[in-house]
């Protein structure tokens, strides 16, 4: 043979008498087929297989089950991003014309794509206080196909009364959209509280390893072929290799919840026992407005984020930072080892003053994303970042 002619070929594949345990990674693009019929029959969603990766693969069917499962969802897509994830629920349920009525507490890329990008598509948006169920119905007109909120929201760590607003959609025949992030399936299963759409960004704790970008969306009782179209057609599909690692890092999801979770309330205890903090929300502490809310619809697990306030702005958040050494500034979450955020400058950079006032974010707001380190080594390194950050004052 000569070395020009040396590429794939179906013989380099036999069929194996054992079967790996450790699933294999398929990055194939395209799979062949036998004959025009078959093809014919897999393009047409009448007999399950593969044929072109956009339209489907193996690491992105195994990732996708055990999501479903854990969401207790009757269908469900992985998409490339958690904004994917969301422009696959815009692109599939809604068209010019319609309305949306969207929490005023998401996060900031979600309210540019149903503040700015929606609306270049003819499909408004009303942002409320969706803590507030007496808001929401008060927003509502008979244009409205949606509502959009987030379990956990960020960074203040608002919690939405999901059975009051799924009430509410099922009463005016609309889609409860839910972004679960921050509690994940471990803290809460929004489709069993009554959403019809949910939405995770696996990029954050559900992968948990900050490797890769995708994000899910899973449903309950809608058709989902138009969620399958819109996939396909806007181009939204998950790589092989992300939806690999995101099956191995879903499988330690629960065990990295759980470490995580009971630190948090711990460090939520700690922070609020500090003079140094003015404030700490954590849904977890009694103090927290929805407290008995979360406790109600998450049991005993209020997340791993907690954020806090320390008095004397941009300048306080600054100290602490490079006093507080073993806790990585990191603008996202979810990852192994605990990080810390700064909303002002980064997540909440593109609000005004005033805006940020409202939603009661100053210079001085810091959240933590708890990972999966002992609580002693989270307590110290907190501990650490307030001690030196005064001395030095
Ligand atoms: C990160 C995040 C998103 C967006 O997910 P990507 O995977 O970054 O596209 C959406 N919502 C929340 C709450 C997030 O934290």
């Amino acid at each position: 043979m000569l070395p020009d002619d040396i590429c794939p070929r179906p013989s380099d594949t036999p069929p194996l008498p054992t079967q790996p345990h450790a699933a294999p990674i398929q990055l194939t693009s395209v799979w062949q087929c036998a004959d025009p019929d078959q093809a014919d029959r897999m393009l047409s969603g009448a007999t399950p297989g593969y044929v072109y990766q956009r339209d489907g693969h193996p690491n992105a069917d195994q990732l996708t089950a055990k999501c479903a499962e854990l969401h207790g969802a009757e269908q469900a897509v992985v998409t490339s991003s958690g904004m994917s994830a969301l422009s696959a629920a815009v692109l599939s349920q809604l068209k010019t014309g319609d309305h949306v009525v969207v929490s005023g507490h998401l996060y900031g890329k979600t309210l540019s794509l149903f503040g700015g990008e929606c609306s270049r598509l003819g499909i408004a948006a009303t942002v409320v206080d969706t803590c507030d169920l007496s808001a929401v119905r008060a927003a509502l007109t008979d244009r409205t196909r949606m509502i959009v909120v987030e379990t956990i929201a960020n960074p203040r760590l608002q919690v939405v009364d999901m059975a009051g607003l799924a009430e509410i959609a099922s009463q005016h025949r609309i889609t409860l959209l839910v972004d679960n992030t921050f509690a994940t399936p471990y803290v809460c299963r929004p489709l069993e509280l009554g959403a019809q759409l949910v939405m995770e960004s696996l990029t954050k704790m559900m992968n948990g390893h900050s490797d890769v970008t995708l994000g899910l969306l899973c449903g309950r009782g809608l058709d989902w072929t138009r969620v399958r179209q819109v996939v396909s057609t806007w181009g939204l599909a998950a790589a092989p290799f992300d939806c690999w690692l995101a099956s191995r890092g879903l499988a330690t999801m629960a065990l990295r919840m759980e470490r995580a979770c009971g630190t948090a309330l711990r460090v939520a205890e700690f922070l609020s026992s500090r003079a140094e903090v003015e404030r700490v929300d954590y849904p977890g502490l009694s103090a927290h407005p929805q407290h008995a809310l979360a406790a109600r619809q998450f049991g005993d697990r209020f997340g791993s984020i907690v954020t806090f306030h320390l008095p004397g702005g941009r300048d306080a958040a600054t100290r602490f930072m490079h006093a507080a050494r073993r806790i990585p500034f990191c603008p996202s979450l979810g990852e192994l080892s605990t990080t810390l955020s700064h909303p002002e400058s980064t997540s909440h950079r593109g609000l005004t003053a005033e805006q940020r006032a409202a939603l009661g974010i100053t210079g001085g707001t810091i959240r933590l994303s708890v990972g999966i380190e002992s609580d002693g080594f989270v307590l110290d390194a907190i501990a650490e970042g307030l001690a030196r950050a005064w001395e030095r004052a």
